[in-house]
């Protein structure tokens, strides 16, 4: 069994810094598990504790039924996958994917028959005796991989192992590593702080910033209810744009007034807010890009909830639009239609998707809807 418990960790540098602040987490078997947040949240330092490359300053991390804090990082059944997966350069691949087993002094035909194994399931087969230097980037990284899974380790750790590659290159890697995942069915913990690497490859994700969890949950979970306004901000891509409102009730019916215009919530939203005692509140409207349409049938079937700007930028993508406009002192986006007559300088209507209106706390920065 490869479950992982994290209790109540925390991690203090020496130089008193607090990156890891009171890390709660089970891990069943199998799962893949993203840690994601902005640079210096506490990743790889929580990472590196399971790895036992860092010491826990406080908490309990149990591997299985094992406490393991004390135990050495070689005795904990893992193996890890770094960013500068740095092989060695006068080694063939074969011998790459070897070394590690020959220190330990495996038999010859057993470090063969795993290289081989390894090399068959992530496609190495044709390049096991070229040299590192003779390989592509997304070949490397595989290789890199391959090292680890010959240790046939129950936990896999990977610290931003594709972040040295090309946008394309990543695409396709995302994949073999899914793909991996379930060839494998060993549990996999991976720390990105690319969102949508998150959102494609977690079977959970732990939101992280400033050394805290912020929200622990599925990709499709932390898209729809994300718990507060960092979480909302930082899953989805373009982000959420977000609106100062103020909240106004006047019996069951709430709106949210920003600017010029007024919002009017549909009734389950309304209630949470009514029930909240936010009435004449300042609090903070959220709705992601692709909920905002300027379609004219959308406006006329939502006229509760149109607001009107002036385009700033206009960008063609292919399959989608970006406009680009800035409303009560925000900069927002909508993800619109191609086929939208709107350009820059134009003065558009956007109705806002009801259902998919998101309302926090302006104070607390939590949601409240
Ligand atoms: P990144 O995406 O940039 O790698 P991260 O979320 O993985 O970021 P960590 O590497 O875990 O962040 O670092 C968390 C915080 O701890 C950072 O503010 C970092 O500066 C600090 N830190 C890391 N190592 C040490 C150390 N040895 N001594 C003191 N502070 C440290």
């Amino acid at each position: 069994m490869a479950s992982l418990s994290l209790k109540h960790i925390n991690k203090t540098y020496p130089n008193g810094f607090e990156a890891v602040k009171d890390f709660n987490l089970e891990i069943e078997d199998k799962e893949f598990i993203i840690f994601v947040g902005p640079s210096g949240c506490g990743k790889s330092t929580t990472l590196r504790m399971v790895a036992g490359l860092e010491d826990i300053t406080s908490g309990e991390l149990k591997i299985g039924d094992k406490v393991v804090n004390d135990v050495e990082p070689k005795d904990r059944d893992i193996a890890m996958v770094f960013q500068n997966y740095a092989l060695y350069p006068h080694m063939t691949v074969y011998d790459n994917m070897a070394f590690g087993l020959k220190l330990r002094k495996v038999p010859k035909d057993q470090i063969d028959k795993m290289v081989r194994e390894a090399a068959k399931i992530l496609d190495l087969e044709a390049l096991l005796d070229r040299k590192p230097k003779a390989l592509s980037g997304g070949q490397r990284q595989r290789v890199a991989m391959g090292r680890a899974i010959v240790r046939n380790p129950k936990v896999f750790l990977m610290d931003e192992p594709l972040s040295n590659l090309d946008a394309k290159l990543r695409g396709q890697m995302r994949v073999e590593i899914s793909k991996l995942h379930q060839r494998l069915g060993t549990t996999i913990i991976y720390v990105t702080h690319d969102q949508t690497e998150a959102m494609t490859l977690g079977t959970r994700i732990v939101v992280m910033n400033a050394g805290v969890v912020q929200q622990v949950d599925t990709p499709q979970t932390l898209y729809d209810a994300p718990c507060n306004m960092f979480v909302a901000g930082f899953i989805g891509s373009p982000q959420m744009n977000f609106i100062d409102a103020e909240c106004k009730v006047e019996g069951d019916k709430v709106s949210l007034v920003t600017g010029p215009h007024t919002i009017v919530l549909p009734a389950a939203k309304a209630k949470a807010l009514k029930d909240g005692g936010y009435a004449g509140k300042a609090v903070v409207l959220g709705i992601r890009p692709e909920d905002l349409h300027d379609e004219a049938e959308f406006i006329q079937a939502s006229p509760d909830t149109v607001i009107e700007a002036k385009i700033r930028v206009y960008e063609m993508l292919g399959a989608e639009a970006l406009l680009y406009f800035d409303y009560e002192g925000s900069s927002m986006t909508a993800r619109v239609d191609p086929k939208t007559s709107a350009r820059s300088g134009d003065t558009v209507k956007f109705a806002l998707d009801a259902d998919k209106i998101h309302v926090f706390d302006k104070e607390t920065e939590k949601t409240i809807t």
